[in-house]
């Protein structure tokens, strides 16, 4: 089966051109001059005049189906990939988390069985780790050999997921030896907690009170101490959704100093901020996620980061939660809102509308939302880029046409998205896994359970040095 797509301007990390790619199965065979396989015999032509093609985008931060003590994240793995690849994404890597008590085979087990057969776009996962009693650190080799790569560790939620210094420590002196990459969710979860006791305990219950029991600076705190940490361990470290100025100017400071540290950020720290939690009633239990969203100032600070590449991913933290039933279960108590936003669908377009107003240039984008992610998350050159071998994940996206996010018209399967009523410009049009078209004109059609799952390579710093 040989596809070709004709009149595109290709964009990739390091260059954009007008180009025509021909596909050969699953794989891009080759890329050149617009017609220069116009002889050639192909079974499909599609012809994206007017219209960017960007490699797959890659989501390395979502939570499909995601149990939590009171409830589970109404996306699936079937529902949460449709929804990404109309979004323009082909690629996800979603946490793994080890429960307290039981191996990390057991928690990489429990999802497999989520995913496998369900999603329609590829996929990986991370470990997160939560009691090395339970697992020894030889058993992250095990994992490595799975191809999970990467480990995860929160410094929040004491008595559920949160670990101590010693766990950290631990786990990145472990993961330097065996090239992975130690993933950490940064905030004082010790001082949080007793933010948290003490409001409820004076009756301030409202959801706004989740985000001001959660202030940045503690964000930035626990971001120093694990840099302090992988510095100390010669571990190279990545900090998941940086939500703020503090954050950011730890791994900011520590890049400067030539340290191996990366960081994300998400949509909703760069278009979202406190001021949703004023609003009356319970509305504002909808951006109820940790971090909180911030001040104005914090967003502005998180754009500068980008352009600066102080930060090298955004990424979703897609954790979606209905308003109904869900959000309602923390009605009378803000600590019983399960956290988390919906957000794998609109990333693409969302950070497209930083190039629109002149935020980032079009390759710097391409690089956040998939070359980047690709080259630290053991992917590259498989995934991230347009170029012979690689597969052919690709994104046709018209710049022209607008769209207005709303829950009614997305394909999260959720009752609301944050983002409701706001107009982009520039929407992924079709989009094609491995060779095939699973999105057209902005629907799903492909099959049942395409997606295949991702052993991933050891992390490789040489590739993150573009
Ligand atoms: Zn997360």
């Amino acid at each position: 089966m040989r596809t070709l797509i004709t009149n595109g301007h290709i964009v990739t990390a390091i260059a954009d051109y007008e180009g025509d790619i021909l596909i050969d199965g699953e794989k891009v065979a080759a890329v050149s001059v617009p017609g220069a396989f116009a002889s050639l015999q192909v079974d499909t032509v599609l012809d994206a005049q007017g219209k960017y093609i960007f490699p797959g985008a890659i989501d390395v931060h979502t939570h499909m189906e995601l149990p939590l003590p009171a409830t589970v994240a109404s996306d699936d793995f079937e529902t949460g990939t449709i929804a990404a690849a109309c979004g323009g994404t082909t690629t996800i890597i979603d946490f793994a988390n080890q429960q307290r008590g039981h191996t990390l085979a057991d928690a990489l087990q429990t999802w497999h069985n989520k995913a496998d057969g369900k999603a329609v776009i590829d996929y990986g996962f991370h470990i997160t780790i939560t009691d090395l009693a339970a697992a020894p650190e030889t058993a992250m080799d095990d994992m490595v050999t799975a191809g999970v790569t990467t480990f995860k560790l929160l410094m929040a939620y004491p008595g559920t997921f949160m670990v101590d210094d010693e766990t950290i420590y631990r786990v990145l002196r472990r993961s330097a030896k065996i090239g992975g990459l130690v993933m950490v969710h940064a905030e004082n979860g010790i001082v949080i907690d007793l933010l948290v006791r003490e409001a409820v305990a004076a009756g301030h219950t409202a959801p706004g009170f989740h985000a001001l029991t959660r202030p940045a600076i503690l964000e930035g705190e626990a971001a120093q101490r694990a840099i302090t940490l992988a510095a100390f361990a010669d571990a190279p470290l990545y900090i998941v959704h940086v939500s703020c100025a503090h954050a950011l100017h730890t791994v900011a400071a520590a890049r400067v100093k030539g340290l191996p540290v990366w960081g994300e950020t998400c949509p909703q720290y760069l278009y979202l901020n406190d001021s949703h939690y004023a609003s009356p009633g319970f509305e504002s239990a909808k951006f109820v996620c940790t971090p909180p969203m911030r001040s104005i100032a914090d967003n502005e600070a998180l754009w500068l980061g980008l352009q600066r590449r102080e930060l090298q991913v955004v990424s979703t933290d897609h954790a979606p939660f209905h308003f109904a039933g869900q959000k309602e279960l923390g009605l009378h108590d803000f600590t019983k809102i399960p956290n988390g936003l919906p957000g794998v669908e609109h990333r693409v377009v969302l950070l497209y509308e930083g190039v629109r107003t002149g935020k980032l240039a079009l390759q710097h984008f391409v690089d956040l939302i998939a070359t980047a992610p690709a080259k630290l998350f053991g992917l590259y050159p498989r995934k991230g880029t347009i170029a012979p071998g690689s597969d052919a994940d690709l994104v046709i996206f018209n710049p022209e046409r607008k769209m207005t996010i709303s829950a009614a018209t997305q394909h999260q399967h959720v009752d609301y998205t944050p983002y409701e009523g706001m107009q982009v410009q520039g929407i992924p049009e079709a989009v094609l896994l491995r060779g095939g078209v699973i999105v057209r004109d902005g629907e799903y059609v492909g099959g049942k359970g395409g997606g295949q799952y991702l052993r991933r390579a050891t992390f490789s710093e040489e590739l993150t040095e573009v």
